[in-house]
């Protein structure tokens, strides 16, 4: 669970948070937008503690009754929906939010309920949801978890209040991986710059075999670019097709080698430099390249991203890139 308060986001989705909680003007419905690894998760479980907090400041105090049951997931004013289901169905929003909140809360002031992956409900269940939407007993706040609103219908969004949230500072990001996952600097920065901002995927980079795993593979391949034969090319070309669900991944990692190359060019300062133990080599590469070429390379490898998209041939595309990047390595 990423804790929100230690990474200390001057986050205007938590201020907002505080400041609708502290004055009681509240919505019944709230849909919070991310995409997967922007932590939805953990700011509803912050929104439904701040609510139900029985400090008069409402500031999560840990310590009324409220707080510790929320704490041991036992407060029972604060319902997850759940279900078996990749699609929700009408069921589960029947029985387990329409049936039940007419029920008034057991021991706090709010009756909650968080509904993960929102967008996936089936219409039949986003309608049934409507009618409680539109009728909330006075004590019902019901938050959305959503990826893409547009699975949504608008009836909903337009009875919602909705929360987009925004990335994360890198360097906030980068301090909250040393310190709770105890990796080395040189990777928590990689890691947090790769992330764009997103919490979840960072963690998910800094701490598991695969990010490190096609890091290397990837950066081995373009550290030997001018001295590999078609057959590497192909070697290479076979890795990532094997792994085609990340191709955006290993796409990323090109690009930022290139951007390194490229900053490294324009300001001569290695502490810009993202791939830190690849510092030589991306000095030498600098030195032989031209800005134009550098350019010219990150803006084919975005158009390859692009085309990947579009149901184009998979392989003969990544081929072609690769070749390209061949091609120009000494340009
Ligand atoms: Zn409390």
């Amino acid at each position: 669970m990423i804790d929100l308060e230690e990474l200390s986001i001057k986050d205007e989705t938590l201020k907002y948070i505080n400041e609708s909680v502290k004055s009681g003007r509240l919505f019944h419905s709230y849909i919070i937008v991310g995409e997967e690894g922007m932590a939805k998760n953990e700011f509803a479980r912050y929104f439904a503690k701040t609510l139900q907090c029985h400090d008069k400041n409402r500031k999560r105090c840990n310590e009324c009754i409220s707080c510790r049951q929320f704490e041991s997931n036992n407060n029972p004013d604060i319902i997850r929906i759940k279900s078996k289901s990749k699609s929700i169905p009408v069921e589960d929003i029947r029985t387990q939010l329409n049936n039940d909140i007419q029920i008034k809360p057991y021991s706090n002031k709010y009756k909650i309920y968080i509904i993960d992956k929102a967008d996936s409900m089936l219409e039949s269940a986003q309608n049934a949801l409507l009618k409680t939407i539109e009728e909330p007993p006075p004590y019902a706040i019901i938050i959305l978890l959503v990826e893409n609103m547009s699975n949504l219908l608008p009836t909903i969004i337009s009875r919602s209040l909705i929360l987009n949230l925004k990335s994360i500072d890198e360097n906030k990001i980068k301090k909250y991986l040393i310190k709770n996952y105890q990796i080395p600097d040189y990777l928590a920065e990689l890691a947090s710059k790769f992330s764009g901002g997103n919490i979840g995927k960072a963690i998910k980079f800094a701490t598991t075999d695969y990010f490190i795993k096609i890091k290397d593979e990837t950066i081995n391949f373009l550290k030997n670019i001018n001295k590999i034969q078609l057959n590497q090319i192909i070697e290479f070309l076979n890795i990532i097709s094997k792994d085609k669900d990340r191709i955006d991944d290993y796409l990323d990692i090109i690009i930022l080698w290139y951007r390194d190359i490229l900053i490294y060019k324009a300001t001569e300062n290695i502490d810009r430099i993202m791939f830190k133990d690849e510092t030589q080599e991306i000095i030498n590469c600098s030195e032989l390249k031209s800005y134009i070429s550098i350019d010219n390379i990150i803006n084919s490898i975005e158009t390859t991203k692009q085309r990947l998209k579009y149901n184009v041939n998979f392989d003969i595309t990544l081929e072609l890139m690769l070749l390209n990047l061949k091609e120009k390595c000494n340009d």
